[in-house]
């Protein structure tokens, strides 16, 4: 008989066996960069707040005075009693980064992934989206029971070649991709994919989880979504479009209408994140300069974003070089698959506006005897 013991159990252990098991381990972040991590003070290059948003003075003032006014939760959905006057303003600033006729905010950017391809494509339709894409959006194709074939990574000729093979099969067809990926730092060739999609009649979706502020927007994409929880700096999620796919979107993505809204406090601090990233230019400028000085000390090429993946291969391997990092006093995560793809296990490098020359420096130093 298998319990559901027994069954955790084998599964677990056949993870064991090939170096894929992973636990939760208590890291308090203290003054970023640093963490401690099981009573260890590392140097973190692991965050995704790339502008050390999440603890800007004037972040913590806006959400500390929404959470004073409406408390510690949204009490609701949007459509029901959850739809805060702080969401219009948040909005308003997504729209107009974004270049777009409207946006809607969601309770994280996987819920976004999960209601908006399924709205966008049924039985029917055709998706064909990255091999690299987000597990978020390999769900959302799976939940929308579309059609589907991927593409080789960031490989324009490769789509049009589905394109032209698949397209006219399918009533409604739909491209995704993400505008920088977040596991190797690199950036899709946004141009060309707009154009092949204009040829063949599809919409496109982008995931900018972390293209903010790295890839100038461009409106000529179908939907821009991304989180508000990596360079914002806080929690959700946000899909931006013409007023009436958003409109669309807000009658038919399920994970919009099921979904309690995000707490007041957290939208507010998110508007108060983007307007800085707005208005600071320096502070927008300061984590690719970290990681270029970084990729210089190391005598690689420069990088195109603050994620500089260092590709070890094997699984034990990486997470070998991970743990000597570690006892140096740095936390760089080891990514292993199914975050990416098998025999490509690394370490996940990323730089943010508050790292130092100096860590950088050091970080090289260790890293270069350890290679
Ligand atoms: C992190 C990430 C998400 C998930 O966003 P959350 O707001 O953390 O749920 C979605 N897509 C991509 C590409 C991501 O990197």
């Amino acid at each position: 008989m298998l319990t559901p013991a027994t069954f955790a159990a084998t599964e677990l252990n056949a993870l064991r066996e090939r170096h894929l098991y992973r636990t939760l381990r208590e890291t308090e972040r203290l003054d970023p960069p640093y963490v401690l991590r099981q009573g260890k003070r590392l140097i973190s290059f692991a965050s995704n707040d790339y502008f050390g948003l999440s603890v800007h003075p004037e972040v913590i003032a806006a959400a500390q005075e929404a959470l004073a006014r409406y408390g510690a939760g949204a009490g609701a959905s949007r459509l029901v009693e959850g739809n805060h006057p702080y969401y219009a303003a948040l909005e308003a600033r997504l729209r107009a980064i974004k270049g777009t006729e409207a946006a809607c905010v969601f309770g994280s950017g996987y819920l976004v992934a999960l209601g908006v391809i399924p709205a966008l494509a049924a039985k029917g339709d055709l998706i064909l989206f990255d091999r690299l894409c987000h597990a978020c959006m390999i769900d959302g194709v799976e939940l929308s029971q579309a059609g589907w074939k991927r593409f080789r990574h960031n490989d324009m000729a490769h789509l049009q070649a589905l394109l032209a093979e698949e397209r006219n099969k399918y009533r409604r067809c739909l491209i995704l991709t993400e505008t920088v990926f977040g596991m190797d730092g690199d950036i899709a060739p946004l141009d060309e994919m707009i154009a092949l999609a204009k040829r063949y009649d599809a919409m496109t979706l982008t995931d900018d989880a972390h293209g903010l502020g790295f890839v100038l927007p461009n409106s000529e994409i179908t939907l821009q979504t991304g989180t508000l929880s990596k360079g914002v700096g806080g929690y959700g999620g946000y899909v931006c479009g013409s007023a009436e796919l958003i409109d669309f979107l807000v009658n038919k993505a399920r994970s919009l209408l099921f979904s309690t809204a995000l707490p007041p406090a957290v939208a507010a601090g998110a508007a108060r994140a983007l307007e800085l990233l707005q208005t600071d230019a320096s502070l927008a400028a300061k984590p690719l300069e970290m990681a270029d000085y970084f990729a210089k000390m190391m005598g690689w090429e420069a990088p195109q974003t603050p994620i500089i993946p260092l590709i070890v291969g094997e699984d034990e391997k990486a997470v070998a070089l991970g743990q000597q990092l570690e006892e140096a006093g740095f936390f760089v995560p080891v990514i292993r698959p199914p975050t990416v793809p098998k025999g490509t296990a690394r370490l996940r490098l990323s730089f943010a506006a508050f790292h130092s020359k100096e860590q950088v420096e050091t970080l090289a130093f260790f890293l270069r005897k350890l290679l």
